[in-house]
């Protein structure tokens, strides 16, 4: 695939910045950076491919307004050919706006399909009051978003979660559910009849807040439902902001580990063959100094300079 998909010449050239200099080139620099790691992404895990029929999942809120967003400013240079069909499902929330996104969408000029599906009454009925309804919401709101890519002939299914996101979730499945286990760029969905893909796998949340407050996306509140959030994500959440605020480039620095596994230096025997282990006989400078450095590999130098040290 060509690198034309991370050329940031579709950001607004900065000749035609018009706002108050200093904020006009914050943002012209954050949408270069947003174009730039979406289409990073895209190409590192090989999300969309020519012909695609993209379905993207708006929910109303600032992720999936700015993927979107950005799918569109990329999809007008990729390489390739490719539709983008926006997909909200109105789960009849009370309160929920619902012509907010038809409105917004028919602006914009692009093809999109609401579903309306009142998957609210059914989690009331069914969840005890004070119980938190997110797990049958969603496992309802993913069932009918299948059907509906069928019914579209859809090939690929993006998602907004970024890159705090899928942090959040490994944190959570280590510290809940003793698994090393992130939230994947691209899979199978779980009915086996899908590609769901996370383009924004490498933008960071602030970013995303930046950009929605710049473009004014309409935003849909997500607490119509009253449901708590997921209290432990939350609190997952307030400790990786902490850890950021006080050791500047942790965030950083442990996204990068996702992308660095050394199966070798974990515990699982069935993705090393421990048992079989041979010497050799042969140095190795690469290899292991077992009795005289800690195991631990330093950080880089500009990590070691983004951290302070
Ligand atoms: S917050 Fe509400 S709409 Fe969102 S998953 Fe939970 S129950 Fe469903």
């Amino acid at each position: 695939m060509s690198a034309v998909w991370i050329d940031e010449q579709t950001a607004t050239p900065e000749s035609e910045i018009t706002t108050e200099p200093k904020i006009g080139l914050e943002i012209h620099k954050l949408e270069k950076r947003l174009c730039r790691q979406v289409g990073q992404a895209v190409m590192d895990f090989n999300m969309i491919e020519d012909g695609d029929r993209v379905m993207v999942c708006l929910s109303g809120g600032k992720d999936s307004y700015g993927l979107l967003d950005i799918l569109l400013k990329l999809q007008a240079r990729a390489p390739i050919g490719f539709e983008l069909i926006a997909v909200n499902l109105d789960q009849k929330q009370p309160g929920f706006p619902d012509h907010v996104l038809p409105d917004y969408l028919k602006k914009l000029g692009i093809a999109f399909h609401i579903e309306t599906q009142d998957t609210y009454s059914i989690v009331k009925k069914v969840i005890a009051e004070g119980k938190t309804m997110c797990s049958l919401c969603s496992r309802l709101r993913r069932g009918i978003l299948y059907r509906v890519a069928d019914e579209l002939n859809i090939s690929k299914i993006a998602l907004g979660h970024h890159r705090d996101d899928m942090l959040q979730t490994f944190f959570l499945n280590m510290f809940f559910g003793g698994k090393l286990k992130g939230m994947p760029p691209k899979l199978v969905s779980d009915d086996g009849g899908h590609i769901v893909i996370r383009p924004l796998a490498n933008v960071a949340e602030k970013d995303l807040a930046r950009w929605a407050v710049h473009r004014q996306f309409p935003i849909i509140p997500c607490s119509l439902c009253g449901s708590q959030q997921n209290l432990q994500r939350q609190q997952i959440g307030n400790m990786l902001r902490e850890w950021e605020k006080k050791y500047p480039g942790r965030i950083e620095s442990m996204f990068t580990a996702l992308h660095n596994v050394v199966p070798s230096h974990l515990m699982d025997a069935s993705r090393h063959n421990f048992k079989d282990l041979q010497t050799t006989g042969l140095p190795d400078t690469d290899g292991d100094r077992v009795f005289d450095d800690e195991e631990f590999t330093p950080p880089s130098l500009p990590a070691m300079q983004a951290i302070g040290i």
